[in-house]
């Protein structure tokens, strides 16, 4: 049977729109549809604006630490309405760079909502339909608000790049990456900013001591944080939303955001007719090669719900065209992925969290806190973490932890170390880089637990 297309990729995030590049440039013949903006999560209310919003939020810190170096530096006042120009401004460039990747690689971009007919079929909102050999899904996720009365009032992740003004006040709800983040960000800029999180403790999963260590630089910074803590009720009032916290507090903020995860895009898709098994969140369930229920049908990045970062879907559409389109059956590799929190301080962490240690047999855990030189001299009190657990059998590093500025550059280098299995005693013969913060890496003599 003659198809239309060797490949209909829906959704231009990062995982389509790498599979559709790699696959065109393989000789396959490609369409993509996007119903939004071509970039995706990543580039458009994601990683790229968060991130420049995390350096915009940096700069009274780093004047005030000028002052102490000498400078006769003043912070003025943070004009939202210039950044939010300049911020849309590179957005637009960067969704224009990612229409080129596709046109210069032939591949044939339509800005329409796809749904999967059947498991060689595509409908686009246009009218058109299409048929093709296979069918890629990466549609991503969006934020989820929890069901209660008052939640059309609150805001996400997706309108905070859109504001027409900063707020003066905003409670954050929830305890993940992008209530963290937002947190910091916010509070950077100037707003008072109050976050509640439902659990023990902020940012669940990751190494615990790293998290109180975060938890407690975010309270020392400004972050009115509250754990334990949900909203009990949420009325609109004049100037904001009233929000009575389980913690019998009540108070007015202009805003209030929900950052209580992220779930797949999959509704109305059209998938399950198709054959394509869903799970409880609507994530596309696949096996190691990214192959859904239905052989022609594939799926990779946030729809799969699998680990919901950038360079994981990009990975996982590398590994779907070598499959598919190179005839090299290759699984993705999940072990070992790093990853950065931009909260201030910044967290990079990769591997075994100690509470995971606990489950995996002897480990010694190999820790340090201290002042780093470069804000101790502007009297500021941060503390820098640095962790290693390593197993005492074959003493190799399982998970590294760090929480410092600039932690997501360092925990980029550490990760090859710990992905090629180095031992603690190769960490030690790494000669120190002297003097910055990283060389505690690599100097930490005795463990201080073993369990
Ligand atoms: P997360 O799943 O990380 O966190 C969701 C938070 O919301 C948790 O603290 C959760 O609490 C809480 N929550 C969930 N439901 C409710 C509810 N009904 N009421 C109150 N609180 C609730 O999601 P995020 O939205 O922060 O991030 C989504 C994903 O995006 C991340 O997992 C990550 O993969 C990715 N991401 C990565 C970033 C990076 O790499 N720097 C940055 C931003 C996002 P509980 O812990 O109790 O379940």
């Amino acid at each position: 049977m003659a198809f239309d297309y060797d490949l209909f990729v829906i959704g231009g995030g990062s995982g389509g729109v790498r599979s559709a590049r790699l696959a065109a440039s393989e000789g396959a013949k490609v369409a993509l549809a996007e119903e939004y903006r071509m970039g995706g999560t990543c580039v458009i209310r994601g990683c790229v604006p968060k991130k420049l919003m995390v350096y915009a939020s940096g700069y009274p810190t780093q004047i005030e630490d000028a002052r102490s170096y000498g400078w006769d530096a003043q912070i003025g006042d943070f004009s939202w309405q210039t950044f939010r120009g300049k911020l849309h401004a590179e957005l637009d460039r960067l969704e224009g760079i990612y229409k080129n990747i596709l046109s210069s690689n032939g591949v044939e971009a339509f800005d329409a909502r796809a749904e999967v007919v059947d498991a060689h079929t595509v409908k686009l909102s246009s009218g058109q339909t299409f048929t093709a050999k296979h069918i890629l899904v990466a549609v991503g996720g969006r934020p989820f608000k929890p069901d209660m009365p008052g939640a059309e009032h609150a805001i996400t992740s997706n309108e905070i790049f859109l504001l027409d003004e900063l707020p003066k006040s905003i409670l954050i709800v929830g305890g993940g990456f992008i209530a963290c983040e937002f947190a910091c960000i916010l509070n950077g800029l100037g707003v008072d900013v109050t976050q509640f999180y439902r659990g023990e403790q902020i940012l669940r999963g990751f190494d615990g001591e790293a998290c109180d260590h975060i938890a407690g630089e975010m309270r020392e910074n400004g972050v009115n944080l509250h754990v334990g803590t949900n909203i009990a009720s949420m009325t609109k009032v004049d100037g904001g939303l009233e929000v009575e916290g389980t913690n019998g507090d009540t108070a007015t903020y202009e805003h209030v955001m929900f950052a209580t995860g992220r779930v797949p895009v999959t509704d109305g898709l059209g998938l399950e007719n198709a054959g394509v098994e869903l799970g409880r969140k609507g994530q596309v369930i696949v096996d190691e090669y990214s192959q859904t229920a239905v052989p022609s049908i594939y799926a990779v990045g946030d729809v799969t719900d699998r680990i919901n970062l950038t360079p994981v879907a990009i990975r996982e559409g590398v590994a779907f065209v070598e499959t598919v389109f190179k005839g090299n059956p290759t699984p993705v590799d999940h072990e070992l992925v790093a990853s950065a929190v931009f909260t201030q301080p910044e967290f990079g962490t990769v591997g075994m969290t100690e509470e995971e240690a606990q489950n995996y047999g002897p480990v010694e855990i190999y820790a340090t806190s201290f002042k780093p030189m470069q804000s101790s001299f502007a009297g500021r009190a941060d503390k820098v973490m640095m962790k290693l657990i390593v197993a005492k059998d074959t003493r190799k590093v399982l998970g590294c932890h760090i929480v410092a500025d600039h932690a997501g550059e360092m925990i980029q280098l550490a990760g090859i170390a710990v992905k090629m299995g180095a031992t603690k005693e190769d960490f030690d013969r790494t000669c120190a880089v002297h003097p910055v913060m990283a060389e505690e890496l690599v100097t930490m003599k005795s463990p201080v637990r073993e369990t």
